[in-house]
């Protein structure tokens, strides 16, 4: 086997037992990119230099005997997510010279570990979107069958991981950017509670829905990551602060047995159109496999899950539209020179952001705009609440809940390109969560017959992670 092809525990035994060195490990993973990204186009930038000093560094931390989970780890960093030094542009060509002078929070404390960084991945330009073809840097292309989509928004994050370029990977997930994915390219993934990770660092999109978590290879190699970075920040208000979990040690605890487990099964989940039927059964056999193990399968009804699709994409324009106020070529970015202030920003704005930033900025700028903010943005935060009852309702009595993460597996690149509303519809089992602010995780489940990986999703109430990693680890 080769080394990058390592879980993070399986390199932190070898790291420690000094069987190879993290330049080793790093260099394997930095020669698979190599060979690899003309094709699958994961990295934007790959910080080849950067990664050799940090594990040399990590070997310097591992001979001393001062190393922690992390140390020596090769990771991957969204493009949206402040990097020290490091170019990050978003995937739009209006941050293409954007060097953010600090790390975002939960970077800053990865790096703290000694972890490997070893470049910025590809993604929806600003996290908008489901397929990363709305990267100004070309499309990624799923591992698995080049000719598909990797998913999106994170989509080089998963096949960073999928292809063994790195041991993980740290996104963002707004809307479903680190799970659905994760799913299309068969890898774990999970967007953690709202308020349980720092955003301070994170190019903002929409700020009530912005969460920042990891991809990896297991459950466990989720946990150990997620530990490291939750908690509360002083630069982040809207961090939640608890205590938090050792999740690693809540994967190992002896009191979590399946037969106490409650999952529910929401109906409305399975009704939808376009559920592809392979996804469908693979998704039924897993929860029959848990009621084997013991669990107690629940139907349940979230009954306002047909709005979470229309608030989503009345809110999350809303607050992007204000967002991406701030850049405009002036304050961040490449500035078009022009005549005069107006054209600057309209030229800068006009060829820095793809079409889809565009309809967001437009969308969300007309429906809080006077006289529609009423019959829009009011409505959506009010159904939105409903949603939120919803969940609140239905964990009354179940533990977790479990449902497809996408309702198909990768699709052609190009295929739903140009419609809109298509690519919207991605997003239908992961939007309702997002929107409550509750925490969800993808795990693989099985391929299709073609061979392309399926998804499925557990869902938990707010600061929930603990349980669905337990269930998430079962499986
Ligand atoms: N598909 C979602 C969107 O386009 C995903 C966004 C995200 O999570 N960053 O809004």
């Amino acid at each position: 086997m080769n080394l990058n092809e390592l879980t993070i525990q399986e390199a932190r035994d070898g790291l420690d037992k000094k069987e190879f060195t993290s330049v080793e490990l790093t260099q394997a993973c930095l020669d698979r990119i190599h060979d690899r990204n003309e094709e699958i186009n994961a990295f934007i930038t790959v910080t080849d230099e950067l990664a050799l000093e940090e594990a040399r560094k990590a070997d310097e931390m591992i001979a001393r005997g001062e190393q922690k989970m992390l140390t020596g780890i090769p990771y991957s960093v969204k493009d949206a997510i402040c990097t020290l030094d490091v170019r990050s542009t978003a995937s739009a060509k209006i941050l293409d010279n954007y060097i953010p002078p600090f790390d975002a929070t939960v970077i800053r404390k990865i790096r703290e570990q000694g972890a490997v960084l070893v470049g910025k991945t590809n993604c929806d330009a600003f996290g908008h979107g489901a397929s990363n073809e709305q990267s100004m840097y070309g499309p990624v292309k799923n591992p698995h069958d080049t000719s598909k989509v990797a998913g999106g928004s994170s989509g080089g994050a998963a096949a960073s991981v999928a292809d063994h370029q790195c041991l993980f990977a740290i996104a963002e997930d707004t809307g479903g950017s680190i799970r659905q994915p994760a799913a299309l390219c068969g890898v774990y993934g999970i967007r953690p509670s709202y308020g349980r990770n720092s955003r301070y660092g994170i190019m903002p999109m929409a700020s009530s829905f912005d969460t920042v978590g990891p991809m990896a290879k297991t459950a466990s190699d989720i946990a150990i990551v997620m530990e490291v970075m939750a908690g509360v920040d002083a630069k982040d208000a809207t961090t939640v602060p608890e205590d938090v979990p050792v999740y690693s040690e809540e994967l190992q605890n002896a009191d979590f047995n399946m037969q106490n487990i409650r999952i529910g099964v929401p109906k409305e989940y399975f009704e939808i159109e376009g559920l592809d039927p392979e996804v469908k059964e693979a998704i039924e056999e897993k929860i029959t496999s848990l009621e084997n193990a013991g669990a107690t399968i629940v139907p349940v009804s979230l009954p306002h899950t047909k709005y979470a699709i229309p608030v989503y994409y009345i809110a999350v324009p809303s607050e992007d539209s204000s967002n991406l106020g701030r850049i405009d070529g002036i304050r961040y970015g490449v500035q078009a020179d022009m005549e005069n202030l107006y054209n600057t920003y309209a030229h800068s704005r006009a060829h820095g952001f793809p079409e889809e930033v565009k309809r967001r900025i437009m969308v969300g700028t007309y429906a809080l705009s006077a006289g529609y903010y009423d019959a829009y943005y009011r409505k959506a935060q009010q159904v939105r609440t409903l949603i939120m009852q919803d969940f609140d309702t239905v964990f009354q009595d179940v533990d977790v809940l479990i449902t497809p993460t996408s309702p198909f597996p990768a699709f052609g690149i190009g295929e739903k390109k140009d419609d809109v509303i298509a690519m919207y519809l991605a997003d239908v089992f992961v939007s309702p969560g997002a929107v409550a602010g509750i925490p969800g995780i993808s795990v693989p489940a099985g391929n299709t017959k073609a061979g392309l990986p399926i998804g499925l999703q557990i869902m938990g109430p707010r600061m929930g992670e603990s349980k669905i990693l337990q269930v998430a680890n079962v499986l």
